[in-house]
């Protein structure tokens, strides 16, 4: 579909993004999920494409520019690779360097953020609990300054990049109840106190790790705290918004995906004498998975559009989080249902993509949380 944004600039990043995907990702998407991990050097050559860098000044190894379009670009032909893990391992990090480059010292940012930017660090970004994750303002680690030092106790889990990760932002407790006590902390692994231990057997995304983190008396430099005490969930919040943003565009690789994928199967597959495309029900298929990502397409280009320009639409983001996984999850299940019982073997992406639809729809906040996020920001309830 041709939209109203697109500059020769973006449609450039876009195409060398994409032909990056397609030759050195998309080929190797299958065996890597079923090994369990991408290879180190992915990490290189994504960095190396620019792919962490947005937003973040060139003194620290990033583009020295933002465009929301070009994220989004960056996730949504990720998407189409077939293999979500392959984005969550990769782009982990980007959900922890936002927090680092806004808050951290000038010390802290000339020292890691150029090893992560460039692909040869990893870093995660630890906010829920076992407690749970959508209630981010009663989570219960808690950081006790004790003298020059913060002492960090809790538990961390679904951290995705917790197993590889050398560098860590983590929100903990450090003062009364609710919203107004929350800060977050950096820090790096192998500290004393600090250990993890991986999630095993996920429905899907098994490409990236996942970890649950445990800090027992962790002791931290008092500079380790990112930002002013107590001010870190506005700072949690704030960061959701790209970490949503990314979401979305790759829901809707992930979609066109599915419908490519489609049509490509209903042009040879033949039933009862004619091939599939034929049938005017599977032919309807078609046109309704097109019709809801022409409409994601259309509005997360105007959100896109709405980042660049600020403030920040969080209720327009919010929006598009949960109908870019409802309309994932129609085209994931109307493409498996085209395949028939093509669809329900592994290696197809679509039996991958059906299986992924899930992590899309729970991470970064939960379909049920988008709404009611949502329609506090619209104003219509408090
Ligand atoms: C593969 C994977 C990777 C992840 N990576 C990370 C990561 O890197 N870092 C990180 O911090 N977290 C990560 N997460 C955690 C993710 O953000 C949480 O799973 C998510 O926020 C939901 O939290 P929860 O699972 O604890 O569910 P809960 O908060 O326990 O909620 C359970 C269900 O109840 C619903 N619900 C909760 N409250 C309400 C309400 N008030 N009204 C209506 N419905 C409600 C939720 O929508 C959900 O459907 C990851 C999760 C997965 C599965």
């Amino acid at each position: 579909m041709q939209h109203p944004f697109e500059t020769p600039e973006r449609s450039a990043f876009r195409q060398s993004f994409s032909k990056f995907v397609e030759s050195e990702i998309t080929p190797f998407a299958d065996e890597w999920d079923e090994a369990g991990a991408i290879p180190a050097d992915l990490h290189l050559k994504a960095g190396a494409m620019g792919m962490f860098g947005f937003g973040i000044d060139e003194a620290y190894g990033g583009l020295g520019f933002d465009d929301c379009f070009m994220r989004a670009a960056v996730c949504e032909e990720l998407g189409k690779c077939g293999a979500t893990g392959v984005g969550a391992a990769l782009g982990a990090r980007n959900i922890s360097t936002g927090p680092i480059a806004a808050l951290g010292s000038e010390e802290l940012k000339q020292r890691v953020l150029p090893q992560i930017l460039s692909g040869e660090e990893c870093s995660s970004l630890g906010v829920t609990e076992p407690s749970g994750g959508s209630d981010v303002a009663n989570l219960r680690a808690t950081a006790r300054r004790d003298g020059n030092e913060w002492v960090l106790n809790g538990t961390k889990t679904f951290i995705t990049g917790g197993m590889t990760s050398r560098y860590f932002v983590i929100a903990a407790r450090t003062g009364g109840p609710g919203l107004s006590g929350i800060s977050l902390f950096f820090l790096e692994a192998g500290i004393a106190g600090f250990d993890r231990t991986a999630l095993e057997r996920k429905m899907g995304w098994w490409c990236s790790d996942q970890a649950t983190l445990f800090f027992d008396e962790c002791r931290l430099p008092a500079d380790s705290l990112l930002g002013p005490e107590d001010r870190g969930f506005i700072a949690v919040m704030n960061n959701f918004n790209f970490e949503r943003l990314a979401l979305i565009a790759q829901s809707l690789g992930m979609a066109k995906l599915c419908l490519s994928q489609s049509i490509e199967y209903v042009n040879q597959r033949q039933t009862f004498g004619k091939r599939l495309i034929e049938h005017q029900v599977i032919a309807h298929k078609i046109a309704d998975m097109s019709a809801r990502i022409d409409s994601l397409e259309a509005y997360l280009s105007q959100i896109c559009w709405m980042v660049n320009e600020g403030p920040m639409p969080v209720a327009e983001i919010s929006k598009a989080k949960f109908l870019s996984t409802k309309i994932l999850e129609y085209c994931a299940s109307e493409a498996m249902q085209i395949f028939g019982g093509a669809g329900y073997l592994r290696g197809n992406p679509v039996e991958r993509i059906y299986r992924e639809v899930k992590v899309m729809a729970i991470g970064g906040g939960s379909e049920e949380i988008m709404k009611d996020l949502a329609i506090r920001q619209m104003g219509v309830v408090e």
